[in-house]
């Protein structure tokens, strides 16, 4: 018996899925919580002045990018409709 399939319509046929986490970039931005999404901080210096510094946390860009958590920095996922195969029995 042949089994027909068709396309699945979740992923037109791709079987993969970009994740909606990351919008398929595989990193995850969160704004850094050290100088608040600025990029710098201030310090004292040795003349107890205040000078401004740029943030060690986040490298002075603000932001703090991770490895997505849901698709490990693949940026897509395997469709689970038709378990990455891009058909489905019809
Ligand atoms: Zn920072
Ligand atoms: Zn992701
Ligand atoms: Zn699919």
């Amino acid at each position: 018996m042949i089994i027909d399939v068709k396309t699945c319509p979740d992923c037109n046929g791709a079987g993969q899925l970009r994740c909606s986490d990351c919008n398929g970039t595989g990193s995850e931005t969160f704004r850094c919580d050290i100088c608040d999404g600025k990029g710098y901080v201030y310090e004292k210096n040795e003349d107890d002045e205040y000078i401004q510094v740029s943030c060690s946390n986040c490298n002075g860009t603000g932001e703090i990018s991770k490895i997505c958590r849901n698709c490990n920095g693949a940026g897509n996922l395997n469709c689970s409709k038709c378990n990455g195969t891009g058909e489905i029995p019809d």
